[in-house]
């Protein structure tokens, strides 16, 4: 269930139906400076909404005064069990802090960082971790460590609102993706609050991805989660953001820049796509519109499958093709397939985002789109195409045709048709 409340976080609003939040965490030791700030710009330049910095020392917390005024974004401070850090930090102008109250030294230390915050209006991102659970819920953990987390973090929830702070929003970290999915599930059903999503510890750039894609995914297709960070093993936190905005251009939840769509290539590709998608990925890093570009490894299906595509291409040995929303655009040489599509992306700019089509070219190109594509390949206009004679070899008319699957010219796919 997504959440009621929402909270403002440096003027980033988190839950309540507000988009979806990109956050990272900065890698370097905050006290350096110029090393933290250049690692911000560098997340809010690869879309980072909010980044969170550790402030394990007074150096740090000290540091947040010089930072804080020259981030491009809000700031969240990471503390760990010293409570008069999260005071400083509050008193230094952080959007935000984060702390897990259950390592903090206690009750009446957890109540005075929230009378600071309150007194600031700060909002606060109260964690629960599955390595640092509350002693009386270890054998519960052992149990069932779902359960355990949730009710960590209900629990604290419960404090937060004995102290009569509402001004928070909540996480639970585990390592493990399955236990990840489930008891955010079953949270986001117990508690109103925004909810921080990731996985915790997640590993390599590609592991890593993997399964934050995968926990992250299953709980934002469901509407759950309001803000999320992937932890990455890498000291470049921008890859972090990037992999976040991919989760959440995948899911159509935000849009930020070009989608590329690429083939996976087979035994039919008869050109270097491998690196012409590399070097098409890398220059529509150049733009912000969220168009859609097509990479086809041959014309063998047509290309009615990239119909939604703004731009693409397909190839074969010496010749490719450009095409704009599945009609021809012109026929190239190979070699300069990829400068010719950034001239067509380029045209349609300058011309207030029309294609600019030249009729010479196209039928040019529609010619050699038909001598290249395999006419018994079972594209989508095929098949309609073979559903509508069939429909008329059986009297036609309005009704809608019944497809005998034994019969169907697509029998033997893997896909069967309603
Ligand atoms: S578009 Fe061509 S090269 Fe790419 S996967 Fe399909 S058949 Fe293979």
């Amino acid at each position: 269930m997504a959440s009621e409340r929402q909270i403002d976080v440096g003027g980033v609003l988190i839950g309540g139906g507000a988009p979806v939040a990109v956050q990272t965490m900065t890698k370097t030791e905050t006290a350096n400076i110029p090393a933290t700030l250049d690692q911000i710009r560098r997340v809010a330049e690869a879309g980072a909404d909010i980044v969170r910095l550790a402030v394990p020392r007074d150096d740090d917390a000290e540091a947040l005064k010089t930072i804080i005024p020259q981030s491009p974004i809000p700031i969240i401070a990471d503390i760990h069990f010293n409570h008069t850090l999260a005071i400083k930090a509050i008193e230094n102008g952080a959007a935000c802090v984060r702390l897990n109250p259950g390592n903090i030294g206690g009750p009446d230390k957890v109540a005075e960082v929230i009378a600071k915050a309150n007194a600031h209006g700060t909002p606060m991102r109260i964690g629960v971790n599955s390595g640092s659970l509350p002693k009386h819920l270890r054998d519960l953990e052992y149990s069932n460590p779902v359960e355990a987390l949730v009710t960590a973090a209900v629990e604290f929830v419960e404090l937060m609102e004995r102290l009569d702070f509402t001004n928070f929003k909540v996480s639970m970290k585990s390592t493990s993706v399955p236990n990840t999915i489930a008891s955010n599930r079953l949270l986001s059903e117990r508690i109103p609050y925004p909810l921080h999503l990731g996985v915790t510890e997640a590993g390599t750039k590609y592991t890593g991805s993997l399964k934050s894609a995968v926990g992250l995914g299953a709980l934002l297709a469901d509407g759950i989660g309001d803000t999320i960070r992937i932890s990455l093993s890498t000291f470049h936190a921008e890859e972090e953001v990037k992999v976040a905005w991919e989760i959440l251009k995948a899911l159509k939840l935000r849009e930020r820049g070009p989608v590329l769509i690429a083939c996976p290539t087979c035994g039919r590709l008869q050109f270097d796509m491998d690196s012409v998608v590399i070097e098409i990925e890398q220059r529509l890093e150049a733009y912000e519109d969220p168009i859609e570009v097509s990479v086809l490894g041959c014309a063998v299906n047509g290309i009615g499958e990239a119909r939604h595509a703004d731009f693409g291409i397909t190839g074969a040995k010496d010749a490719g093709m450009i095409f704009s929303k599945g009609e021809p655009l012109k026929k190239v040489p190979t070699d300069r397939l990829v400068d010719e599509l950034f001239a067509e992306i380029d045209r349609y700019y300058a011309a207030g985002k029309t294609v600019v089509r030249d009729d010479a070219a196209a039928a040019e190109a529609a010619a050699w789109l038909s001598e290249n594509e395999d006419a018994t390949a079972m594209t989508p206009e095929r098949l309609a195409q073979l559903e509508l004679e069939a429909n008329e070899a059986a009297g036609g008319g309005d009704a809608v045709l019944q497809i005998d699957e034994q019969a169907s010219p697509v029998a033997g796919r893997r896909f069967t048709r309603a």
